[in-house]
This record gives structure tokens, sequence and C-alpha cells, in this order.
């Protein structure tokens, strides 16, 4: 509206703004009522073994099926969850649900959550509250494994790295998801407590034509050999992405092109006709007995 005079522009953007504050509200008490109501499921993605073909390690993924909203992607409520503290109680019914569906799959299988910066926060207390899921569950806490960012690590790195340490000397295992985005640094390798590189699928996306990706993973896969890490890469979709990816060695694959994530019950099937053999051993990535 030309005509429209400052004051009036004002009552436009106040209601503009308190129309999208109601509306994160109202989003918010939809997720409190979703995590009370069992909205909420964790789908399952497996990852391979490239070299036996067999799964060892799955991801669980968190999804949401509202009633009225229908499926909402958690690059939506991850964020909404991170930045109300949701999260919390989120992300502990998370590790609990993936720990308990493990209990389901043959011993050597391990499962594989994502966690949030702000699950380490000092006032929750990442490490009792896995200590407790453990104890709670039986499960061996080397068949679990965190996945964190490198954006979790620069919030509070000492304190965050204290946690990680604790975690690890627990049995639970490390894994640095989406390597090779962000802040992505070589030092990070060395310096952090972790097991586990996760290379992120924008490397699978690129890997057939860019020779800067090929020398990048040739120089990631060297220096987490040398370091003693194992190597797991994301997002591989195709046939060709995969041969290129297969010239490295790796430790796992995941991607659509072997699996999307699924229910549990799929899962099973599929992990029972591909249960790791001990010749497998040495380059496994799930959690040897
Ligand atoms: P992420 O941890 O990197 O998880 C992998 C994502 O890549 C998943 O997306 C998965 O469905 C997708 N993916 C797997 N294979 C392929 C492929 O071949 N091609 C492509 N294009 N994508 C593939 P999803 O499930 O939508 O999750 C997105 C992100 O949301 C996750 O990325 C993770 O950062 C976050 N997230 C999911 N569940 C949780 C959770 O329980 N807690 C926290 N804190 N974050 C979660
Ligand atoms: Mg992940
Ligand atoms: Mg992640
Ligand atoms: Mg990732």
């Amino acid at each position: 509206k030309a005509k429209s005079d400052g004051r009036n522009h004002f009552a436009v953007y106040t209601a503009e703004l308190s129309a999208e504050h109601d509306e994160h509200l109202a989003f918010e008490a939809d997720m409190r009522e979703a995590i009370r109501t069992g909205q909420f499921q964790l789908a399952y993605q497996p990852i391979y073994n490239p070299r036996s073909g067999s799964v060892t390690l799955v991801e669980a993924l968190l999804r949401w099926e509202h009633p009225t909203r229908g499926h909402i992607s958690p690059a939506t409520f991850i964020p909404v969850a991170e930045r109300t503290g949701l999260i919390r109680v989120l992300g502990a019914w998370t590790i609990e649900t993936a720990a308990r569906a493990a209990l389901t799959w043959p011993r050597n299988v391990g499962v594989s959550v994502n966690v949030s910066a702000r699950q380490f926060e000092s006032d929750h207390d990442l490490v009792a509250v896995v200590a407790a899921i453990l104890r709670r569950t039986g499960l061996q806490p080397r068949r679990l494994t965190l996945e964190i960012t490198e954006s979790t690590l620069i919030e509070d790195a000492p304190h965050i790295i204290d946690s990680l340490m604790r975690l690890r000397t627990m049995g639970v295992r490390i894994a640095l998801d989406d390597f090779g985005t962000g802040y992505s640094s070589l030092s990070y390798l060395v310096k952090l407590p972790i097991d586990i590189i996760k290379i992120d699928k924008s490397f699978s996306h690129e890997i057939e034509v860019s020779r800067k990706v090929n020398a990048l993973m040739a120089a990631i896969t060297d220096l987490a050999h040398q370091l003693g890490l194992l190597i797991i890469v994301e997002g591989v979709e195709t046939e060709p992405q995969l041969a290129a990816m297969r010239r490295f060695s790796l430790h796992g694959i995941q991607g659509f092109i072997f699996a999307r994530p699924m229910w549990d019950d799929e899962l099973l099937s599929i992990i029972k006709e591909r249960v790791p053999s001990d010749r497998s051993k040495p380059a496994s990535v799930g959690a040897d007995p």
C-alpha cells in the first residue's frame, strides 16, 4: 500500500511478526504434544561393509508424522527442538528407543544416534543420561555410537571434549558426522576423541566428476587410516558413485543405493540376511564382540 503512513507500516509489520511468533509457539506446542502422544518414530538406515556386504551399523533417524500437518522433516523440527530445548527430552527418548531396537538385532550390529550440541549442556549431563539408558536396557556400550557434527564441537569445546572422553571411557563410540562441510579441519581428526568419521554426502555426489573431491577423499582416508579412525561415506545413490567410492579403503557405505531409512520390522529382515561373518571383522565398523 503506497499510501500507508509509517504508523500503518509498523502496524502491519508487528501483526506479521506476531503471527509468525504465534506460529512458532503453535509449532513448539505441537512438538510437546507429539512427544507426549508418541508421534515421533525412528527410521533406521543400514550401513554396509563395502567388502563383505554385511550390515554392522545402523543409523537411527527421527521421523515425525503429524496428524494434520503430515510428514515433517528433521531439517524443520530439529532446529526448533534445539532452540526450545525440547531436544533434550526428544534426544533421550531417541537414544533409549534406538538402544531397545538394537537389542532385537544380531549382537554384532550396532546403532548410531545423532546428538545435538544442546544435549551436551552441563545442566543436562548427556553422559549420565547415556549411562542410565545403557544400564536400563542392558545394551553393550560398544554397540552404541553417537554422531556429532563439527559445529557441535566449536560451541563449548573443552566441556564437550570432556563429555566425549567420558562416553568413550564407558565404551560408547563417537562419530564425526557430515565431515567435509562447514569448518572442517584435518586437525580435528588428530585432536578430537573420535572413532569414526562420516564423510558428508556432498562428496559422494561429486566423486565421479570432481578431481578435487577425489584428492580430498584420498587425503582424508589416508590420514584416517594412519590415525586408526574408521571411515563411513554417506549419500551414495548411484552405481558410478559406488564404483568411484570403492576405490578408497572404506569401512562403511550408507546411501539410497543400498537402502533408504526404513521401519524396524523391515530392517530386521534385511540385517538377518546380512549378519557379518568373522571374515569381515578387520574392516568392520560395527560392534565386534
Ligand atoms: P544426518 O545425520 O547426516 O543423516 C543422514 C541423512 O541423509 C538422513 O536424512 C538420511 O535420510 C539421508 N540420506 C541417507 N542416504 C542418502 C542418500 O543416498 N542420498 C541422500 N540425498 N540422502 C541420504 P534425514 O533423515 O532427513 O535427516 C536429516 C538430518 O536431521 C540428519 O542428517 C541429522 O543431522 C538430523 N537428524 C535426524 N534424526 C536426528 C536425531 O535423532 N537427532 C538429531 N540431533 N538430529 C537428527
Ligand atoms: Mg548422522
Ligand atoms: Mg547428524
Ligand atoms: Mg551426515
